[in-house]
């Protein structure tokens, strides 16, 4: 039976796997099962919300070093499909899965499509829309091949509803792969986007910050916001300002928090695309034309430093 496989990894979220899963769901067959591979584990509750969403989950069993290279994650799921090709694998569209996606296709004599936002069906098959030109365009693809690997960023699909019967669940040991990285252990990393997906309150900071000093006063507000972290535009991060790992965009991270505070960002397209999810959205800039104010529901029209210091000075009471 051909199958419909999504793969995910620790730091993935139960709402983009429900939306892989609404993807999936429009993609199989009749015949086609939809499974959820866990090379690498996953999340405490990841398997109970995902669980009445799919036919199978699938926990690998695997050594350390399977689980922190890339070489160790390619071996697992190759040695898994070499017995059981798949028809159509997904993939969340993340730094670390589309460094797997294009090698997988190539060792499963399939094709790979990145960043894939929308589906066209009609008799002929399934079409796959993607951005190009910075999202000023839209691509349809056609993929006359199987397996096709694709890689799915957040925001895109509706979830899934659940399926009549809970998924089964499956552990698959593969081979250990050669040993040709060796594991040396593991310690609390420097990396700035840890939590940044889960993050209740995101402050993004915007070139209107205009010198790394005006992170200090930001800093400063998140103290008075619990469960708030600093993320920001691309120019910020080009500039050095925060970590690219703290980018929010088409090509840095996408956020779902419950507040979004947008401090001197213009609002390009890109820099939306990885916001689109928040909750409440709070957007400060001096230019009343900024194209931000269109996605706010408080829009400040003012010069940041002197909102920050007003803002403060209220807070600091
Ligand atoms: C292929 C591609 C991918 C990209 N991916 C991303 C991405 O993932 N994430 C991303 O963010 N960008 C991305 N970009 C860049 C994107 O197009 C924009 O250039 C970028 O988002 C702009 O960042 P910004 O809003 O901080 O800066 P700007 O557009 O320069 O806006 C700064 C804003 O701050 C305001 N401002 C200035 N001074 C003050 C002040 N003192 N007080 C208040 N407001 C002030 C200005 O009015 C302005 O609106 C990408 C671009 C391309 C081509």
């Amino acid at each position: 039976m051909r199958t419909v496989d999504i793969v995910l990894g620790r730091d993935d979220t139960a709402a983009h796997g429900k939306e892989m899963l609404g993807l999936a769901k429009q993609l199989a067959g009749d015949h086609e099962k939809i499974r959820i591979l866990f090379p690498v584990g996953c999340n405490a509750d990841i398997q109970e919300q995902l669980a009445p969403l799919s036919s199978e989950l699938v926990f690998f069993t695997h050594t350390q070093v399977s689980a922190y290279s890339y070489e160790g994650i390619l071996s697992m799921l190759w040695d898994f499909w070499a017995k059981e090709t798949p028809g159509t694998v997904l993939m969340p569209d993340s730094g670390f899965w589309r460094s797997v996606a294009p090698a997988l296709a190539f060792k499963l004599k399939g094709v790979y499509g990145a960043a894939i936002r929308d589906i066209r069906q009609d008799g002929k098959g399934t079409s796959f829309g993607r951005h190009a030109w910075s999202g000023r365009r839209m691509v349809w693809l056609r993929m006359e091949i199987s397996p096709v690997v694709l890689t799915i960023p957040a925001g895109c699909f509706a979830s899934a509803s659940p399926m009549n019967d809970p998924a089964s669940i499956r552990f698959f040991s593969p081979r250990p792969p050669a040993e040709k990285v060796s594991f040396e252990g593991e310690e609390a990393g420097g990396g700035a986007a840890v939590g940044l997906r889960d993050a209740r309150i995101v402050l993004a900071a915007g070139r209107g910050i205009e010198k790394p000093a005006t992170l200090d006063v930001v800093r400063q507000l998140g103290e008075w916001l619990p469960g708030s972290l600093i993320a920001g535009s691309r120019p910020v991060c080009d500039n050095g300002w925060i970590p690219y790992d703290r980018q929010i965009g088409e090509t840095g991270a996408d956020v779902a928090p419950e507040l979004y505070m947008a401090l001197g960002v213009s609002g390009a397209s890109q820099h939306l695309s990885g916001m689109k999810r928040s909750g409440f959205v709070v957007v400060i800039n001096r230019e009343k034309t900024a194209p931000f104010f269109q996605h706010a529901d408080i829009g400040i029209v003012e010069d940041l430093n002197l909102f920050l210091a007003v803002l403060l000075e209220q807070l600091d009471g």
